[in-house]
């Protein structure tokens, strides 16, 4: 049967607009609280046209009757053929579209939104169609005009009367050209003259087609009223024809329009709307972005700056580097007498140097190294057997491969390598013992072995410590022997790699190879590879490949480290700002629960809201985070000088920061969201 009445037009069938059928509505409550029955059994119609009135004692059912008719809520029981289309089968999209396109309210406080001017206001339902904005605008001058007020376009609500601000609240609901309209005690905080006006405009209404259903309990309203419906328990009582009706029963002509898709431009409208309403709370949450990202990026900058000076400290002292020699010790006796002996001599060449370099595919870089005990002299002053090391790295290594810098002059460079110069850096022990302290050492010259050779440069102090050679003693050193020590130390002649292998020592033997890798987690696996590149190409063993595990592991660990310290401390500042915007949007959804009611009650769907306000703290993130990837990159780098940190800022941290914001938008904008789209317009429809 209903099935054929949706199928029919329902003039054929004589229904009215509005059908309702044996309606019951049940109030389900929690606990002890007996279930409250709010409609029983209730039956009536309205027709397109016609100007109805309800009314009823207090707590008779009205404001539900009301909810029902504007498919804010299903029945419990029986049918509600809205146009011959039963709405009791429609889900809650369903319903909302029916609202969208069917039904206009009116609320006794007008219900306007107070951020938006007379326009916005009444444009609302009209955004959730898809009408173009300038049908929109047209359409809403249009209606303005109908009430009376088409000069008010650009005012905001708080500037209009009372009576003009209901005048904007009817025509908001007369913008889609719904074919009924409902008012909740439209004319309950006007005066006499303007709830005239009120009803005149409704009047007007009616007679254009629409049916207007008013609840109410003013006695004019039901004097202008086609008819009155009384209503008690639930129930209708009493039914009174008091007019003629004069006007059609043809609907008004809706306008061509389908619902529009969730990210339409109207949606930014929307968004813009909420946040420029929502004051100190958008002003909160997009400072807090911009100093959330501003911060991430700081951070991130300072510790990658901290971390690159410490792994790059950790990388200069031998983390990613393989000492490779000649020798190979072999364990003679009890390993617990720890006794080893030096077997199997491999001569390292040049050669060897380049095929590492060469071969080896996590080598960057191999140097050779040639050292030998000379004699040092200058005039009538000599030191015996000092270590004189030719080595090819840029910068001078003491033992233990620690960069020992130059204090005094220049290093040895490339060019002096490559032109054989007899030029030499001593340290400063060699420096003390062979100048007076006014004596100028740069530029003077010395013998090494049995060649002169100018200094270019003088070593600052071994930067080893003495300590070094303090393992498993139990005592502390004297002072003698503590200067000993450090005169030991400082006790070096460098001299570049081609003059030490063409001139001063003459030979292609080098007594070790130091190896830089690439990836230092890779160390042992390269040293593996060494070994067994040096072993194929002598034909024998005899080789010593020894990595700092400790260093390498150090280095590793550290490496790990800063880049969990790195994404910990961006972590850290985005959850902070997460929990800011996302506070901010929970304010904002529970002052703004009114305006999230209002457009339920306009049609709008519950992705629609979702869309709104998710929206709405991702545009923050966003927006402040472009901000604050600006502040970050100007501010970190000031900040860190403050602080005497280093600060290394990357290209990719804005990407990273920008990502991270849009995440935590989302995150962020989500529960809120979903708070508000659960947000029912019932309570604020009943009349207070
Ligand atoms: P009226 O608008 O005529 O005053 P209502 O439709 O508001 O009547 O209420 C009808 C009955 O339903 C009353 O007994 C009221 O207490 C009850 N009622 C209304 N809203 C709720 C609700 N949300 N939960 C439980 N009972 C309700």
């Amino acid at each position: 049967m209903q099935e054929k009445l949706q199928t029919l037009p329902r003039e054929l069938l004589a229904l009215p607009l509005i059908d309702l059928k044996d309606i019951s509505y049940r109030y389900a409550e929690d606990g002890p609280v007996a279930d409250v029955d709010a409609l029983r059994g209730l039956s009536f119609g309205v027709d397109s046209g016609e100007f109805v009135c309800i009314r009823g004692p207090s707590g008779a059912g009205k404001s539900t009757l009301l909810r029902i008719v504007g498919c804010l809520d299903r029945p419990s029981g029986g049918t509600y053929l809205l146009g011959g289309v039963n709405v009791c089968d429609l889900d809650r999209d369903g319903l909302a579209r029916v609202r969208l396109q069917k039904i206009g309210f009116v609320f006794q406080d007008f219900q306007l939104l107070d951020s938006a001017d007379v326009r916005r206001n009444v444009e609302l339902p009209a955004t959730y169609l898809n009408v173009a904005a300038e049908e929109r605008r047209m359409r809403a001058k249009q209606v303005l005009a109908q009430v009376g007020i088409a000069d008010k376009l650009d005012r905001l609500p708080n500037e209009l009367s009372g009576g003009e601000q209901q005048r904007v609240g009817i025509a908001r609901a007369l913008i889609n050209t719904p074919q009924i309209i409902l008012a909740d005690e439209p004319t309950g905080a006007l005066d006499s003259a303007n709830s005239e006006a009120i009803l005149t405009i409704l009047e007007q209404a009616a007679s254009r087609g629409h049916a207007v259903v008013v609840v109410t309990h003013d006695a004019k309203v039901a004097g202008r009223a086609h008819r009155v419906v009384e209503m008690a328990d639930g129930k209708v009582v009493d039914v009174r024809s008091t007019a003629p009706r004069v006007s059609t029963t043809t609907p008004p002509k809706a306008h061509n329009a389908a619902r529009r898709s969730l990210w339409h431009h109207s949606t930014l409208g929307a968004i813009s709307l909420g946040l420029r309403g929502g004051g100190i709370r958008t002003a909160v949450m997009t400072l807090t972005s911009i100093l959330g990202v501003a911060l991430v990026i700081t951070l991130m900058g300072m510790s990658r700056g901290v971390f690159g000076g410490v792994t790059g400290a950790v990388a200069d002292m031998g983390a990613g580097r393989i000492t490779v020699t000649g020798t190979e010790f072999r364990l003679v006796g009890a390993p617990e007498e720890g006794k080893f002996e030096a077997v199997d001599k491999v001569d390292l060449t040049l050669r060897d140097a380049e095929l590492i370099e060469s071969r080896i595919g996590n080598v960057r870089k191999a140097f050779p190294r040639l050292s030998r005990a000379l004699d040092i002299r200058r005039r009538d002053k000599i030191i015996e057997s000092v270590m004189v090391a030719a080595q090819s790295e840029p910068m001078p290594r003491s033992i233990v491969d620690v960069p020992w810098p130059v204090a005094k002059g220049a290093g040895l460079t490339p060019e002096d390598s490559d032109l054989a110069r007899q030029v030499a850096v001593i340290g400063p022990t060699v420096n003390d013992k062979l100048f007076e302290s006014k004596e100028d050492p740069i530029g003077a010259f010395i013998q090494v072995g049995d060649l002169p050779f100018e200094i270019k440069g003088v070593l600052g102090p071994n930067p080893v410590p003495t300590s070094i050679f303090d393992a498993g003693r139990s005592t502390p050193r004297s002072d003698e022997e503590l200067a000993a020590l450090k005169e030991y130390l400082g006790t070096a002649v460098f001299v570049p790699f081609g003059t030490a292998a063409q001139t001063l020592f003459g030979t292609e033997t080098v007594n070790e190879i130091v190896v830089e890798v690439v990836d230092a987690a890779r160390l042992d696996e390269t040293a593996g590879t060494i070994r067994d590149l040096i072993v194929r190409t002598h034909g024998r063993g005899g080789v010593n490949v020894a990595v700092n595990a400790t260093l390498a592991d150090a280095y590793v660990n550290l490496t790990g480290i800063s880049m969990t310290t790195l994404v910990g401390v961006a972590i850290v500042a985005l959850l902070s700002t997460g929990l800011v915007v996302m506070s901010a949007t929970s304010l904002s959804v529970d002052a703004r629960k009114q305006e999230v009611g209002l457009r339920v009650a306009f049609g709008a769907r519950n992705a629609d809201i979702v869309v709104q306000f998710l929206g709405e703290a991702l545009l923050v993130l966003l927006a402040g985070g472009a901000v604050g990837i600006g502040l970050g990159y100007v501010a970190g780098p000031y900040l860190s000088s403050l602080l005497d940190m280093p600060f290394s800022g990357k290209a990719w941290f804005a990407g990273a920061g920008l990502g991270c914001a849009a995440v935590t938008g989302l995150a962020a904008g989500t529960f809120p969201a979903w708070r508000a789209a659960r947000i029912r317009p019932a309570a604020w429809l009943a009349p207070r």
